[in-house]
């Protein structure tokens, strides 16, 4: 998927700071925040989305998704006053990058239902 611009995030053809990373995920900065605090963390391999995911993939990736997103919530003083994790899949769901991608988005109250 050399056209995909998360892809060209992980293969570091696109410079920008990496905020987590490991063996199966990274994580960085939303270029449009929403909110003082929001990242995007998804996984090395592309994955078009949620609904695209094998169960492996499910097995594999999701574990380690919310591992980062623990510890970056952790890290940026998110988890005591509470954070939004959001994921957008498929055309009705608002998606508009084709890599599963995970928001947490944190440092302001959150409004339901969202819109
Ligand atoms: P979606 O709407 O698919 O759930 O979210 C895609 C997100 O990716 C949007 O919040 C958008 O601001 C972000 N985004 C799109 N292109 C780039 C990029 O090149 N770099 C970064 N850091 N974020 C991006
Ligand atoms: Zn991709």
């Amino acid at each position: 998927m050399s056209e995909c611009i998360f892809c060209k995030i992980v293969k570091g053809e696109i410079p920008t700071t990496i905020l987590y990373e490991d063996d199966k995920v990274v994580a960085f900065k939303d270029i449009n925040p929403m909110a003082p605090s929001h990242l995007l963390v998804i996984p090395r391999k592309h994955i078009k989305s949620i609904a695209d995911a094998t169960d492996g993939d499910v097995q594999e990736i999701l574990p380690a998704i919310f591992k980062a997103i623990n510890h970056l919530a952790t890290e940026l003083g998110l988890s005591e006053e509470g954070f939004r994790i959001v994921n957008n899949c498929g055309k009705q769901g608002g998606q508009t990058v084709d890599h599963l991608h995970f928001h947490l988005l944190g440092g302001r109250q959150m409004m339901w239902p969202p819109g």
